[in-house]
């Protein structure tokens, strides 16, 4: 369809800046698929940087206490990666700090801490995306883990189809509906270097099956009986000379080979923002109009949308905030 304005389908996500932030590289596993700068701990925590040293957890509050005033009265999610951040001690402490300002946190996890972690600490997120990395977690430690948070916050698990443990995998895929509530399930394709190419692991017909009806063999088999706000989620395709609307998501809009806003003006630094494992912020992962500074040194945050060059735009994250091409044609 021809449109010329991607914008979120639903409204909550419209008022909420999201700020995806590498904090270190720290990992208590090693997969096989992970590149291994992204595990082998060579970037310490922010309070641990030995190259920087002058860097630290104030540094950190004060730019998340900038950024909310900044975006203000918009709210702001603060999602952290790594390597594995629930090992970095100052993480409660700051995702406290966090909450007591208003604004909402998220993590990625391998879920390898215990229940009891979980138990203590489960108050302090509005998010965690669940990973199962076959090589390294235990699948009865992993559930007991979920089954300790499923309900108490937005929970998703992403179980890693690694072909060589693929029984092990689909045992797990069939636990969790009949074990666990309230979590959205995803079985992922494993990428080579996870994603940083494009070579998507061999997988036989008969698994691939697998993996395309599996919201049907397990995902809509999960019981809710809450909902959780969702920051992001599908996008809407509006041409406002036709008033004709259509909904995607990030993943069909890049299946299909539509992701191409050069010339458009998009809003990545006003409703995204990218913190990279050295604290440089930009405005997206494609890194359009620049650095915006460091969280460590001078910053500066945008307040206009940025002019895209970029002829594809390479992740769902960097997708999923409002782009627009207005021009007297339309
Ligand atoms: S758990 Fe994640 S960060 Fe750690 S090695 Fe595995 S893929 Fe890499
Ligand atoms: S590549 Fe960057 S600037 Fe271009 S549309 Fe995607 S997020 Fe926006």
């Amino acid at each position: 369809m021809e449109y010329n304005i991607l914008d979120h389908s639903h409204d909550h996500a419209k008022e909420i800046v999201v700020v995806n932030w590498l904090l270190g590289t720290k990992c208590n596993f090693s997969c096989s698929y992970c590149p291994s700068w992204l595990h082998e701990g060579e970037v310490g925590w922010p309070n641990n940087y030995h190259k920087w040293p002058s860097r630290s957890v104030q540094d950190v509050q004060e730019f998340i206490f900038r950024a909310i005033k900044h975006y203000a009265p918009k709210k702001i999610y603060f999602e952290f990666t790594g390597g594995e951040v629930t090992l970095w001690k100052d993480l409660i402490p700051l995702a406290k700090f966090i909450k007591e300002k208003n604004a909402t946190v998220g993590i990625i996890s391998n879920g390898t801490r215990p229940p009891r972690w979980w138990r203590e600490n489960k108050q302090y997120f509005d998010h965690v995306c669940f990973s199962y990395h076959s090589e390294f977690s235990n699948a009865e430690k992993f559930l007991n883990v979920i089954k300790e948070v499923n309900g108490e916050f937005r929970t998703h698990v992403n179980i890693m189809m690694n072909p060589d443990k693929w029984d092990e995998c689909i045992m797990l895929a069939e636990r969790i509906p009949k074990e666990c509530h309230n979590i959205s399930l995803a079985l992922q394709p494993l990428m080579e270097g996870l994603g940083e190419e494009e070579t998507v692991f061999p997988y036989t017909d008969e698994q691939q099956e697998v993996l395309d009806r599996q919201h049907h063999l397990y995902g809509k088999h999960i019981k809710w009986n809450t909902n959780f706000p969702v920051p992001r989620g599908a996008m809407e395709m509006i041409n406002t000379n036709t008033n004709k609307k259509e909904i995607s998501s990030a993943h069909r809009l890049i299946a299909n080979k539509v992701n191409d806003w050069s010339d458009w003006d998009c809003y990545a630094g006003l409703e995204n923002l990218v913190i990279d494992w050295d604290g440089e912020v930009w405005r997206g992962w494609c890194r359009e109009g620049g650095s915006l500074g460091n969280v460590y040194n001078e910053i500066k945050l945008p307040y206009k949308p940025v002019r895209c060059t970029k002829t594809f735009c390479h992740c769902n994250f960097d997708i999923m905030c409002k782009k627009e091409n207005i021009d007297e044609n339309y």
